[in-house]
């Protein structure tokens, strides 16, 4: 109905009750309905970064929204395993996860994409193309599991790990039993190796006993932590296969759209700020960490050989092939990826690698 036509036929009454509904809207939204949600996490209890900032998005939420969005944090295994975050938040048991898309390649294969592809895209490539249709399809991607994914942190370039021998070659791959979980374990296989995935708890142990040979698990500052200098002297860079993961903040997709716009718009907004929190923690802390782990712990710093990167860069680009072809999902996403990898183009190569030489 045309504006003219409209206020023909419903007279100044009509006008004035529109009018004042106007008036008293922003009241009633104002006071609004409140919710309680719970958040579960993949994470360890404290762990900083991951879990603390889980925490901290919660935080921001119920302040932001003076209360009327309030949200409890669980961290892995307090009320779900730390692999149960996705069913229990697709399922409805709770309202928000936060974890990492790669840990559902057996049920979702295509969400390893939003994680990190071996030799793609770093943290700055990642947030780019998440901004510029990568998330819409990781929402297509999410939607069959009544799920809403938001990128909510990226680890920043991680380490390539964790080895008890030294890599000269990419023979040493073959029997090497490493923790490599994603599309990186995959090229690992390819290389001949044998890929273990174990949860973050029971890594240092396996690598002590030496039931395992080698671990990724993120970067210098985490891997601090974790303790796991005791038991490999050799750690290796670069990570060529996790160049920036991104984490992510699961909800259930029905209790997303129960919001009204304004709280949907705060969880969005939020999720947005600990995406940069994140990484700024974790680019603020590994300088520091590295530091210490080479000149305190004795620490053997190594690069991995041209030649072994050159091979595994082969070996990734088939295997994520492998992948795509196994999943129409899958092909989508990598189709998109590898589309928004080649309109990057070189840019890094012309501004920040040279910059970084100089340095
Ligand atoms: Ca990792």
């Amino acid at each position: 109905m045309k504006r003219r036509d409209f206020l023909k036929k419903t007279g100044a009454a009509a006008l004035c009750a529109a009018g004042a509904s106007a008036v008293a809207a922003p009241n009633v939204w104002a006071k609004g309905k409140s919710y309680r949600w719970n958040m579960v996490t993949s994470w360890p209890p404290n762990l900083p970064v991951l879990q603390t900032g889980a925490e901290r998005f919660a935080r921001r939420v119920n302040e932001m929204s003076r209360e009327r969005l309030q949200i409890k944090v669980f961290a892995g295994g307090e009320l779900v395993p730390p692999m149960g975050v996705f069913d229990a938040v697709s399922g409805g048991t709770v309202e928000m996860g936060s974890s990492a898309a790669y840990y559902w390649a057996g049920k979702v294969p295509a969400a390893q994409w939003f994680t990190s592809v071996p030799f793609g895209l770093n943290a700055q490539g990642m947030n780019s193309w998440l901004g510029s249709g990568g998330l819409a399809l990781w929402e297509e991607i999410y939607a069959p599991f009544n799920l809403v994914p938001r990128p909510m942190g990226n680890t920043g370039m991680q380490m390539g790990g964790w080895f008890r021998r030294e890599m000269h070659s990419l023979d040493d791959f073959k029997g090497l039993k490493m923790r490599i979980p994603g599309l990186g374990g995959k090229v690992v296989a390819k290389a001949g190796g044998t890929v273990v995935l174990l949860p973050g708890a029971e890594i240092f142990t396996s690598l002590e006993r030496g039931m395992i040979d080698a671990t990724e698990w993120v970067g210098p500052m985490h891997d601090l932590r974790m303790g796991f200098y005791k038991a490999a002297p050799y750690y290796y860079y670069p990570g060529w296969h996790e160049p920036g993961s991104c984490l992510e903040l699961l909800i259930n997709k029905k209790a997303y759209q129960s919001l009204p716009k304004d709280l949907q718009m705060l969880v969005d907004c939020a999720a947005m700020e600990n995406n940069i929190w994140t990484l700024n923690e974790f680019e603020a802390g590994n300088g520091a960490a590295l530091a210490e782990l080479v000149e305190k712990h004795q620490v053997k710093l190594r690069c991995f050989p041209d030649a072994v990167l050159q091979k595994l860069k082969v070996l990734a680009e088939e295997s994520l092939e492998e992948e795509a072809a196994a999943n129409p999902d899958s092909a989508r996403v990598h189709a998109a990826f590898k589309k928004f990898k080649k309109e990057m183009g070189s840019w890094g190569i012309v501004s920040e690698k040279p910059y970084y030489e100089m340095l």
